[in-house]
């Protein structure tokens, strides 16, 4: 049974910054082991078993979950001594985590701007971070090479730029396309995306 002291239930801060003080943890991001002495982060979980700590490696948890490593710097989350890398250094990771993810993904799909700094390759004018861009598919030439490169666009910019000479992404078919590639976004988010891009029927 609980006790009445309140004392005497300790109270966790949300987020721990530290060096492993064993290698028994695994990182719940890359499911591999914590070697003792490498930073890592818990994140608070209470759960109905009880309350503790679930451990990444604090390079993993920025690639996968920044939001939470940003909230742990912002609150002071490390235990004394731990050597911190800069935050910067770690945006960078997510920031290239980011990048290959959506490479791995086939044009032309919606996703959400992540930061305001990326232009809209179509009209060059900033994408907003937090709303839909739609990645397509541009013919570059290196050379005598022809490559497809991803571009992306506000959804208001697809319809010019799918009229484009050097579009690789097909007009035709094309919302099914972009349904099927985005699977993993919510609907209602594809579908304010869908709504901007104005197709030409024919
Ligand atoms: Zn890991
Ligand atoms: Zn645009």
């Amino acid at each position: 049974m609980a006790s009445e002291d309140p004392d005497s239930e300790e109270q966790l801060a949300p987020y721990l910054i530290e060096g492993a003080r064993s290698s028994r943890s695994k990182c719940r991001t890359c499911k591999r082991k914590i070697d003792k002495g490498s930073v890592r982060i818990g994140i608070l979980l209470e759960g109905p078993y009880g309350t503790g700590y679930l451990w990444h490696h604090l390079t993993c948890a920025a690639r996968r979950r920044f939001e939470d490593v940003e909230a742990a710097y912002a609150e002071d989350a490390a235990s004394p001594g731990t050597e911190l890398p800069p935050l910067e250094e770690l945006k960078l990771l997510k920031e290239k985590a980011e990048e290959k993810r959506a490479q791995k993904k086939t044009a032309p799909y919606v996703d959400v701007a992540p930061t305001s700094r990326a232009k809209c390759k179509s009209c060059e004018e900033i994408m907003e971070k937090g709303t839909p861009r739609i990645t397509l598919l541009r013919e570059v030439t290196f050379g005598n090479q022809f490559r497809s490169t991803p571009i992306q666009v506000h959804p208001g910019c697809v319809a010019k730029e799918l009229a484009a000479e050097d579009c690789q992404t097909e007009a035709d078919g094309f919302e099914d396309a972009l349904r099927a590639n985005s699977s993993d976004l919510d609907e209602a988010v594809i579908d304010a995306a869908l709504s901007e891009i104005e197709l030409l029927q024919d």
